[in-house]
């Protein structure tokens, strides 16, 4: 199989509203792709096609040869927003354990081997030390590992991610892609996400994907962040800079 996730002609949206259209896309075992494009351009709803969630209007999802519902179970998803109410009476271990729910049933208490699963989980995001503080108490990143861990508990194959690391300090940023880095190349975890923050990730990336309803263009980073492809994307001169192996994007301010 060469396309663990292919999408073939998928247009999707809300009520009769087309918020992605005709996208053709195919990400390989073992690859690490990230997502870009500006608000409102249908990343979050590639992402709800890719796991299920949302049904296309057109088109063919499949996943490991399967539609998405039926491998629901080898999918991790983080979602970009998730109740972070500091009086959410959960502790970091509760959350992780409600990410296996799907996996449990809803019928079986989680059990002695499920709780050691969400705690090897924890520690895979370095967090075990905090199994038991509320939730609420924890940092931005932390939280958004915890998220992680969450996801990881249920031992998926492809792990999907929106936005990890936006609101986030650049050193909360670089311990998240890090560990998605790790998780990468260590685990052979496919990972799929969506970010902002291109300059911190382009190294790891295999596939990078612009999109603004359409992809507008997907390749490896070199070839996707480039001066040229950039600055028509953009509208905008762009500066793409090379050092250490980094790639660094600098969109000039036309108001300037
Ligand atoms: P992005 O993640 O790139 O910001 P989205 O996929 O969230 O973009 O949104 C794409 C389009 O679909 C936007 O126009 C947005 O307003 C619309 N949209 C997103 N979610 C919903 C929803 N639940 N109901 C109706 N429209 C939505
Ligand atoms: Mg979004």
């Amino acid at each position: 199989m060469d396309c663990v996730v292919e999408l073939a002609g998928v247009t999707a949206g809300y009520d009769s509203k087309v918020a992605i259209e005709d996208i053709n896309l195919c990400i390989k075992d073992r690859s690490f792709t990230g997502i870009i494009g500006p608000n409102g351009s249908g990343k979050t709803t590639l992402l709800r096609v890719i796991t299920g969630s949302l049904t296309p209007f057109r088109g063919t999802v499949k996943v490991f040869g399967h539609p998405p519902v039926r491998v629901r179970n080898r999918i991790g998803y983080v979602p970009q927003f998730f109740n972070d109410d500091p009086y959410i009476p959960f502790s970091a271990i509760e959350v992780v354990l409600f990410g296996l729910y799907p996996h449990i049933g809803m019928i079986r208490r989680p059990g002695g081997k499920d709780v050691e699963r969400a705690r090897q989980a924890l520690d895979t995001v370095g967090l075990l030390d905090k199994e038991k503080e509320p939730f609420g108490h924890l940092s931005g990143g932390q939280k958004r590992r915890v998220m992680i861990a969450r996801a990881l508990a249920g031992d998926p194959d492809i792990l999907i991610l929106d936005e990890p690391s936006s609101g986030l300090d650049v050193k909360s940023i670089r311990i998240i892609l890090d560990l998605l880095h790790k998780l990468n190349t260590e685990r052979n975890i496919i990972i799929i996400l969506v970010t902002h923050n291109i300059n911190q990730i382009a190294s790891y990336l295999d596939t990078v994907v612009y999109m603004r309803k359409r992809i507008y263009v997907a390749g490896n980073p070199k070839e996707v962040l480039s001066k040229e492809v950039l600055s028509e994307l953009y509208g905008a001169p762009v500066d793409v800079f090379e050092r250490n192996g980094n790639i660094c994007v600098l969109v000039e301010d036309s108001h300037a």
